[in-house]
């Protein structure tokens, strides 16, 4: 068994026939964590006690002859902006350097429940605010694939921690692609579900009205069997959805001939590029197994970014305003007033993305302001949600580029701000809609960067989803 490669049905195979016991498993994870991480910076904490004693509970669930969880024994990575009881939570932010959360979130609750053994947090942008995860206070995130690249953002690190092998599957979240996009950066399977369909208890807000948790995985199979565990209704998060959450990894029958796939003509314009041909493939790939294609149109696009950073903005600069050094963690000691003492915390906590996007979101949220950018947001958001109802009328999935380019170099995009949020059209508009959508691997470049193809179906339709990548995913195996 190869701790680096190995997959949740590899791991369950693993344990009944007693070829190795969660406790060795979780071990050895955390020795090659501990040996291989300096590559690349992915995980910020290492949480062995923790993983142990979950590992203990499954061999004891093994020696009893009781049946077991869904995940068990299988070493999971989470984002930190996702709460851990006793475990450090820093949002990647020096504001929450100590922080040392008094509860879990409930997918973290449910995962544990299954059995997951959580090794450790993974680095990620500041408060999950970037699309490079160079934003984080403990320094950079190197793409496994490619170290002197980047693997993405905001949850580079659990893509990485997934890419690089230091853990079999890793939680992160995505409120404009932060799952997505470093899923097609380091060449994984990364989820962002339906609004609502897994609980944000214990996720720290960045932008509430669009902000998910979702699973990144080495195969589809697995990154289904996750969700599969976090979904469903909880009673501490009132916009969690009650919807029934289907097995959906018993669904990956490969039944796709006869789906209708949409391609938004909007989308393939300008990606005349490497990224656009492996798309492109991945297509016809399809279409070879039977789906039927044809071009929908998704008309407002073109405003989703400027409609994204309005309403994302003006969202975390209300959830960022408890960052006040009253509560959690850091304080300014050095401060006369209390005003002083509010104005020198965050001034020296926050780093610069936050710092940008707390002074915009203000502005489009004051008076006067308010009407012409925040409310008018918010009516395009419904046009973009509109879009994509008209195209699931006449098919069943929509595919897409997750990315305009791949990887790129640390340090190419980071003084240009407009560049980085620019880079976010293809996953913004599916976040926007609130509709489900996931990055499958479909090739590599001539360079040998991973490229990531975006598959959108309706509201809690993940079950089709995944059909779909998993039936992609089988041809690129054959
Ligand atoms: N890159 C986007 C941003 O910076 C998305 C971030 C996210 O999904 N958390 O806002």
């Amino acid at each position: 068994m190869n701790v680096a490669t190995v997959t949740i049905d590899q791991i369950r195979e693993g344990l009944s026939s007693r070829e190795f016991s969660a406790s060795e498993l979780a071990r050895q994870a955390l020795q090659f964590a501990q040996a291989e991480n300096p590559k690349t910076n992915a995980l910020l904490t290492l949480s062995p006690e923790r993983a142990l004693a979950s590992a203990r509970r499954v061999d004891e669930q093994i020696a009893a002859g009781e049946p077991l969880g869904a995940l068990a024994g299988v070493p999971v990575a989470v984002k930190d902006v996702i709460v851990t009881k006793d475990l450090r939570t820093t949002c990647g932010s020096k504001l929450l350097e100590h922080y040392i959360p008094p509860y879990d979130a409930t997918a973290i609750v449910r995962l544990e429940q299954a059995g997951g053994v959580i090794i450790g947090k993974a680095n990620c942008d500041e408060f999950a605010m970037g699309s490079s995860n160079e934003n984080s206070a403990f320094g950079p995130v190197r793409n496994p694939l490619a170290l002197d690249r980047v693997p993405g953002g905001s949850s580079g690190g659990p893509a990485a921690s997934v890419a690089q092998g230091t853990a079999v599957v890793s939680l992160g979240s995505d409120t404009g692609g932060s799952i997505r996009q470093p899923a097609s950066f380091c060449g994984i399977v990364g989820v962002t579900p339906t609004y609502g369909r897994v609980s944000r208890y214990g996720l720290t807000a960045f932008a509430s009205s669009l902000d998910h948790i979702g699973p990144f995985a080495r195969n589809v199979k697995d990154a289904a069997t996750v969700l599969h565990v976090m979904a469903g209704r909880d009673p501490h998060d009132s916009t969690s959805a009650a919807a029934p959450v289907p097995d959906y990894a018993a669904m990956l029958d490969g039944k796709v001939a006869g789906m209708k796939i949409g391609l938004p003509k909007q989308y393939f314009q300008e990606v005349a590029s490497e990224t656009g041909d492996l798309v492109h493939k991945g297509v016809e790939a399809l279409q070879k197994l039977g789906c039927e294609i044809r071009e929908v149109s998704l008309p407002n696009t073109e405003h989703a970014i400027a409609c994204y950073y309005i309403i994302a903005t003006a969202e975390a600069s209300s959830n960022l305003a408890r960052f006040d050094g009253v509560r959690y963690t850091s304080r300014s000691t050095d401060s006369p007033t209390l005003i002083d003492m509010y104005r020198n915390t965050r001034g020296e906590g926050f780093g610069a993305e936050c710092k940008r996007r707390i002074m915009l979101g203000t502005y489009v949220l004051s008076a006067g302001y308010y009407d012409a950018y925040y409310v008018k947001a918010q009516k395009v958001r419904a046009l973009i949600a509109r879009d994509f109802s008209e195209a699931f009328k006449q098919v069943d999935a929509i595919i897409t580029p997750v990315s305009p380019f791949p990887a790129f170099k640390l340090g190419e995009k980071l003084n240009d701000p407009m560049q980085m949020y620019l880079s976010d059209i293809y996953t913004i508009t599916g976040s926007l809609a609130g509709i489900p959508c996931m990055s499958v691997p479909c090739g590599n470049t001539a360079d040998g960067l991973p490229v990531g193809m975006q598959i959108l179906t309706k509201h809690f339709d993940e079950a089709n989803m995944f059909r779909l990548a998993a039936a992609y995913e089988h041809t690129r195996q054959i």
